[in-house]
């Protein structure tokens, strides 16, 4: 078949590599460069946890992870970092309760602990004395930037077209093709299209009035002690999620130096295009202040931060669904910051469409279908 695939993040770089190694003819266009920063999966690290307070995402997580530790087979490369995931807020807290069912009836081994016992096991940590902590050890984080270049590579080896810097204007379906003009005036033809374009999504299908906003949203490094290194590297610190307050955070990645801290909340709403990226003063001076209260050993100085792109639904379910009225063209988007960890679930399962028409891997509970996401 001959199957075109827009936009290579996280999702459209998965789903490149999966046709490419299948033997199909693929063209893979990105209207930037590969790892660009104007998109939503450049950056270091995602956090990938089984612990969601939805077993919806939960059983996505089991399907999700083997194709993970496949890429970094693949790849040759560490690409994912297994140091473990907490999630901890004040005991009885209603997220934390639901992450502990949803990782018990997903059969996934986990360890709730007091405050005190965390400390101990995970010395890097500060906990007040009310909070519970759960553990879950499959859980840790991705190098986001690194698995789109090393996908896009892995694509490219298979037979893959790559056209980098060509933004992609128009796609249109008949019965039998799909049109996709660019901006450099060519056209072509294909079977199937799938679109993975992330925050410019909206822009290339108007018409339908996707209810996707985009945020912008900051992380930032904040340094460390040189005494503290140790107990804040990956060997000895899992990444943490505070349910009380969507504040999340990781070890020492080994790329930046100092520890990533950033919210979970939407952030302002922006136009993808005009935005600048420009970080703020404010949300760093947040940033730091979380890090001092729950890591022991920061310097308050802000060693590294940037701005990456929300696209969310309403209710933060994924958009995977075929365009309405044209059942050759795939939609995918819509990760509501925290879809990375399901983006090589999501390559895989519009790459098994493009060659069956079906919906796999669990992509075919009704939640994902634009039909829902549509309604008032
Ligand atoms: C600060 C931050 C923290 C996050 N933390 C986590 C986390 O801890 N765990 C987690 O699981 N997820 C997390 N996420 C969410 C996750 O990063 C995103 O859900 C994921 O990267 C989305 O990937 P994507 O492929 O859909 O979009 P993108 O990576 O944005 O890819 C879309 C691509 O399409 C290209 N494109 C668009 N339109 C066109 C066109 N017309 N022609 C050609 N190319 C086009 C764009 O340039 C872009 O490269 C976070 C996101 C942010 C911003």
């Amino acid at each position: 078949m001959n199957i075109a695939v827009i936009g290579l993040g996280g999702t459209g770089s998965a789903a490149l590599r999966f046709l490419a190694a299948a033997g199909h003819k693929v063209t893979g266009y990105e209207r930037f460069e590969i790892g660009h920063k104007r998109g939503s999966s450049h950056g270091n690290s995602r956090i990938i946890r089984y612990a969601y307070p939805d077993p919806l995402y939960t059983n996505l997580m089991t399907a999700a992870f083997p194709l993970w530790e496949e890429l970094c087979d693949k790849a040759g490369r560490d690409l994912l970092v297994k140091c473990g995931g907490i999630t901890f807020a004040p005991d009885g807290h209603p997220e934390l309760d639901a992450t502990i069912a949803a990782l018990s009836s997903a059969g996934v081994a986990h360890t709730v602990m007091s405050s005190t016992d965390a400390m101990q096991r995970f010395p890097a940590f500060r906990f007040a004395a009310d909070e519970m902590v759960v553990f879950h050890g499959d859980a840790g984080f991705l190098r986001s930037g690194e698995i789109v270049e090393a996908q896009v590579a892995l694509a490219r080896d298979a037979g893959a077209e790559i056209r980098a810097g060509v933004e992609v204007v128009d796609v249109r379906a008949s019965e039998t093709d799909v049109l996709v003009r660019t901006a450099c005036g060519d056209f072509s033809f294909y079977d199937k299209v799938i679109v993975a374009g992330g925050a410019y999504l909206p822009m290339l299908f108007p018409e339908l009035a996707l209810p996707l906003t985009v945020t912008r949203q900051q992380i930032t490094y904040v340094g460390l002690d040189e005494s503290v290194k140790g107990v804040c590297s990956p060997e000895r610190m899992p990444v943490w999620i505070d349910a009380a307050t969507y504040w999340y955070g990781f070890p020492t990645d080994g790329r930046v130096d100092g520890v990533k801290v950033a919210r979970h909340q939407m952030g302002v709403e922006v136009d993808p295009i005009a935005d600048d990226r420009a970080v703020r003063g404010s949300d760093d001076d947040e940033a730091v202040r979380v890090a001092e209260k729950r890591i022991g050993g920061t310097t308050g100085r802000v060693v590294h931060s940037e701005v990456c792109l929300y696209t969310n639904t309403p209710n933060e379910d994924f958009i995977f669904d075929t365009a309405p009225g044209w059942g050759n063209i795939l939609l995918v988007s819509g990760c509501s910051g925290h879809g990375f960890k399901f983006t090589v679930l999501l390559g895989k399962a519009a790459s098994d469409w493009a060659t069956s028409d079906e919906f796999c891997h669990g992509l075919a509970d009704d939640r994902f279908r634009l039909h829902g996401h549509l309604q008032p």
